[in-house]
């Protein structure tokens, strides 16, 4: 028996003894060599070469040690010296619902308002009159003209058609005339609670700029009639345009029983080319408890989450909870979504019946009151290897460093968000920034936080994370928040390894690793040797799940 073979069967003396006869008796279905693999396995970081067989890595070694495993049927792919990582997991994004979106809506997420009203002429065009035409991904402080689009704009480009057009962050969105109309909207609506209808300063009239529960008279009369394919072509085609950035598996942050059925419909279709971890939103937890789901249920491909709880609001539209006022609005602290005891109560259900929790909290006092509701449940119901999961987790001190360490607890900060939306950092000031996404701050004290893009409101690319994680620079080159750079290695940890310890897989996945499932990414590039500003350009030539290529160049 060679080496390596031998030491395929050591790798394996933690898993179970029928899975170690299954994977004795299989000889590798492909061989990769001629690689530079960054394995993430401190045994072993570097090799040369895999074997692969049954979706998982069967040996990794030196080119002439997995060479030596061929057997006839072996397929043998020739790297050409390129380097390999192991797959990415993104630990937060919402896959499903942003699939829907970009099938429906136009993608606005262009660099000035003339090519975002061009697009939306286009949809109009191919649109019956008096239909809606939706578009998201608008950003207010991305496009060359250094203002926000207009309902005048609007009403000139596309007269004929409703338009309701969602900022990036999803909490705004900028209508036109006839939208406003088919609302029921006219310069006498009072504000909803909640909510803002923007108005003219000068002559009172609305703008057509809508805020927060301004945009549900909107959501009231836009038809929402996806069936149950729309669902699932959803999903194909979001797990399409991630797979072929070197996504290999997700976390839905926000799911419901539709998005689970969706995820499942695909998988069984063979169009779902990421693995996904389903958290569940609190509002459709009866329906799981009462059908005894809880979070681990399902396979590889999909399996059930957390459940998902919100505390405060949201960093790109600056409405997170914070202890010290935003910049140049000393009244606003921002805001908390849920009350401590409400937020307690929903957890503490789902914590009994062996749930694991994520709560989104920004704000370091929405921080604060998510670990003291941690720290309750831990005291009153204590469970061993609980992984308490805090989504995004943004603005920290170091006492709260402290108490996440003590909890064991996962931090899941934004990680495009220093290189992609730097110039709304502004509102934070420069000391505050220096505390937010802090990986830094997290992996000195022990923590693993992971990689998350929050797709849409950021963007998933696992190179501009790298980039963002490694340099905190913007792409107009100002730095925000140095103290928290990482070094590169550390970041392809964070969004590796430490996403599949977050979900209770990193036995199954983040690494390559002998027994591992065989999810991979070979780039264009060695990112070791690329200038850090520029990781970002790095072509992803393949990306390969469980065995298979998902996406080749
Ligand atoms: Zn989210």
């Amino acid at each position: 028996m060679p080496a390596s073979r031998r030491e395929f069967l050591y790798g394996l003396g933690a898993m179970s003894g029928s899975m170690l006869f299954a994977m004795e008796r299989s000889e590798p279905e492909l061989i990769l060599h001629n690689g530079k693999f960054w394995t993430v396995n401190p045994r072993q970081p570097r090799a040369q070469a895999v074997a692969i067989s049954n979706s998982r890595f069967l040996a990794i070694g030196s080119n002439q040690e997995v060479l030596a495993l061929a057997a006839g049927n072996a397929k043998k792919v020739d790297l050409s010296g390129k380097t390999v990582l192991p797959g990415f997991i993104d630990a937060h994004s919402h896959p499903a619902e942003a699939g829907l979106s970009h099938l429906r809506m136009v993608d606005c997420d262009l660099r000035s308002i003339a090519d975002i009203l061009k697009a939306l002429r286009e949809r109009a065009a191919k649109t019956p009159p008096g239909q809606w035409v939706l578009g998201f991904k608008y950003d207010d402080t991305k496009t060359s003209e250094g203002r926000p689009l207009t309902l005048q704009e609007l009403n000139a480009a596309i007269p004929d058609h409703p338009v309701f057009v969602q900022h990036r962050g999803g909490h705004t969105a900028w209508t036109n005339s006839l939208a406003l109309k088919l609302a029921k909207l006219d310069d006498k609506t009072p504000d909803p609670p909640g909510g803002k209808y923007d108005r003219d300063p000068a002559t009172g009239r609305l703008t057509g700029h809508v805020r927060e529960h301004g945009k549900d008279a909107f959501e009231k009369v836009i038809p929402s009639n996806f069936t149950r394919d729309d669902h699932r072509e959803g999903v194909r085609l979001i797990s399409q345009m991630m797979t072929r950035t070197g996504v290999t598996s997700v976390t839905d942050a926000l799911g419901n029983p539709d998005d689970l059925r969706a995820y499942q419909d695909a998988h069984a279709a063979g169009q779902l080319g990421m693995r996904i971890y389903c958290h569940i939103y609190y509002a459709f937890m009866d329906q799981m408890l009462a059908a005894g789901v809880k979070t681990g249920l399902g396979d590889e491909w999909v399996r059930v989450g957390a459940q998902k709880m919100i505390c405060d609001g949201s960093i790109s539209e600056r409405t997170a909870r914070l202890s010290q006022p935003y910049i140049g609005r000393p009244d606003d602290f921002g805001m908390i979504v849920t009350p401590e005891e409400e937020l307690y109560q929903q957890a503490r259900k789902a914590h009994e019946a062996g749930w694991q929790l994520g709560t989104h909290a920004n704000g370091d006092v929405g921080i604060d009151i998510t670990l003291r509701v941690y720290e309750r449940l831990q005291k009153e119901m204590p469970r061993a290897d609980a992984r308490y999961r805090l989504e995004h987790c943004t603005v920290i001190n170091d006492g709260l460093v402290q108490r996440i360490k003590a909890l064991g607890a996962i931090p899941t900060p934004f990680s495009t968000y220093a290189y992609y939306h730097g110039e709304k950092m502004k509102e934070y000031g420069p000391e505050r920034v220096n505390h937010m996404f802090a990986l830094r701050s997290f992996i000195d004290a022990g923590i693993r936080p992971t990689q998350a893009s929050d797709y849409p409101p950021g963007p998933f690319e696992p190179m501009m994370a790298l980039q963002s994680e490694v340099t905190r620079t913007d792409a107009n080159g100002n730095v925000w928040g140095p103290h928290q750079k990482i070094a590169l290695e550390e970041a392809i940890r964070v969004g590796t390894i430490n996403g599949a310890y977050a979900s209770y897989e990193e036995n199954l996945k983040g690494s390559i690793e002998a027994g591992k499932l065989a999810d991979l990414v070979v780039l264009g590039r060695d990112v070791f040797k690329e200038d850090p500003y520029n990781i970002i350009n790095i072509p992803i030539e393949r990306t390969m799940v469980g065995g298979n290529w998902v996406w080749e160049e």
